[in-house]
């Protein structure tokens, strides 16, 4: 059962819940749209599914849009998104005829009743089209890497952007030269969703035993999607290198976004790098296993999050917020999440990995007081509620147009 707001109370007080519900009111009568390309799997629905019931209970009509396509569409943005994150990609004349025909599909197939509409990440955003007979407030919400994108893919992706009101961005060095205003909003983690909420010691013993995964070394986990930027073959090789000197297990967690489809052919590499260590535990999920993620984030010992390139890396905050030492690559969003040495260790390599999570295997003091460190930020920066709240700010801010908005006093 989904938490209703007032259950936020309890973890972040309860100014914070009631200036929630005096913004809600100054946005009374408005329709929020979300658009995105997958229902489940990645970080964007996670957010969504949470997010949207939360507005709708703050009295805000919202709804939520799953963009539809075929393998050729998936397959062109997927390109995209690697060629936005700076990598090598194919994207050429048959690519940008894919996205464009199902954009016009789309655009044809949805509803479009939204006084505010939220286009997440570039598989949807030519979809800004439909303004043009709609009208409305049009955000583009990148939750993306795009520092340093490949100049002709972010040309066609830039045609779109600017067509829009604004653009969001997770971190301060994926801004770009835009004619549009740019925001950063910071993504986040919901505390009581299946994924993120408390577990009792008997759940999470009958979970890991019926996944069938051992406890009777120290387990180092990464939890990814099977994605090449998400570095699975680099995590097995630092875990290569810890063992040497500490003898502890590895587990890849991970299953596919239905936007992705690289992922069975990253799976299977990753098996076969695998094959005949009985160290190495590879978990495929269902999307949809989140209680079964958060008791293997809870009895992992260390938590890794080696990335090639990451938007922000929800999984640092999920892990954090579970008092776990995290260490993780220093790309994307992910410095945000982590303090060198205060709330989590950053590594360049899978010799930094490896030498950090000996370190917290080795320290376990140590490693205590990371985790604590980076529970306390992610409760401080990262949770939904301020999430939520800073989507209405922004809100407020496209339909003032100004730099300073001034509102009407709460006990007015
Ligand atoms: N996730 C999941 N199952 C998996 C792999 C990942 O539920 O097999 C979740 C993970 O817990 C996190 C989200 O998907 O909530 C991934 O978000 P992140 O920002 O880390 O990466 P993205 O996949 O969006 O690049």
């Amino acid at each position: 059962m989904l938490a209703t707001l007032g259950a936020y109370e309890s973890i972040v007080g309860r100014q914070e819940i009631d200036e929630l519900r005096w913004l809600a009111d100054q946005l009374a009568g408005r329709r929020i749209q979300h658009v995105n390309s997958t229902a489940v799997g990645g970080g964007v629905a996670e957010i969504l599914t949470r997010l949207v019931p939360l507005c709708r209970e703050l009295g805000l009509a919202t709804r939520w849009d799953v963009m539809k396509g075929d393998n050729a569409f998936f397959a062109a943005t997927k390109a995209i998104h690697n060629a936005l994150h700076g990598r090598p990609a194919a994207f050429a004349r048959a690519e940008a005829r894919a996205f464009l025909e199902t954009t016009v599909q789309n655009l044809r197939a949805f509803a479009w009743d939204g006084d505010v509409v939220f286009i997440h990440d570039p598989q949807p955003a030519g979809l800004v089209q439909a303004r043009a007979s709609r009208g409305g407030r049009w955000i583009w919400r990148c939750h993306i890497d795009i520092s340093s994108p490949q100049p002709g893919v972010w040309r066609f992706v830039q045609r779109f952007v600017t067509r829009y009101d604004a653009a969001v961005f997770s971190a301060p060095q994926f801004t770009q030269r835009l004619p549009i205003r740019q925001f950063l909003i910071a993504p986040s983690i919901d505390p009581l969703s299946d994924k993120n909420r408390e577990l009792s010691e008997e759940t999470i013993r009958d979970i890991v035993r019926r996944l069938g995964i051992p406890r009777d070394k120290p387990l180092v986990t990464q939890v990814s999607r099977f994605d090449r930027l998400k570095d699975p073959v680099g995590v097995i090789e630092a875990f290569r290198l810890v063992r040497k000197a500490v003898d502890c297990r590895l587990l890849l967690v991970g299953g596919g976004a239905s936007d992705d489809p690289e992922g069975a052919q990253v799976l299977a590499e990753v098996r076969t790098r695998a094959h005949g260590d009985p160290d190495i535990v590879v978990l495929e999920l269902p999307p949809t296993s989140h209680v079964e993620i958060n008791a293997i984030q809870r009895v992992s010992d260390v938590i890794v999050q080696k990335s090639v390139r990451e938007g922000f890396g929800l999984t640092v905050s999920e892990a954090l917020w579970k008092a776990k030492p995290v260490v993780a690559s220093a790309v994307g969003g992910i410095p945000l999440q982590i303090a060198h040495r205060h709330s989590g260790l950053l590594c360049r390599s899978p010799e930094g990995a490896a030498f950090a999570i000996k370190q917290c295997l080795n320290s376990p003091s140590f490693a205590k007081r990371l985790g604590a460190n980076g529970r306390a930020h992610v409760r401080q920066n990262f949770l939904l509620t301020r999430h939520l709240r800073d989507y209405l700010l922004l809100i407020m801010a496209l339909e003032h147009g100004e730099d300073v908005i001034r509102l009407p006093s709460p006990r007015a």
